[in-house]
């Protein structure tokens, strides 16, 4: 066991020190941070999924199938 190697929180990824300790990249670091703020995943998403709405699971893409 080598605890020397620091793991990055978010994706448990091991990580060297960097300016985004202890995380290994911004992009951990802003989801960890989203996570923290909001206890939501959502990150560089100006606009919500409201603009998809409940539609976004209709079966499309099931009727693709008669078309191939
Ligand atoms: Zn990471």
């Amino acid at each position: 066991m080598n605890d020397r190697v620091a793991r990055c929180p978010q994706c448990n990824q091991s990580c060297e020190a960097g300016p985004h300790r202890p995380f290994c990249s911004a992009r951990c670091q802003q989801l960890d941070l989203a996570r923290w703020l909001g206890g939501d995943y959502r990150i560089e998403t100006e606009d919500g999924p409201s603009l998809l709405g409940p539609d976004e699971a209709s079966p499309a893409s099931s009727d693709l199938s008669s078309w191939l």
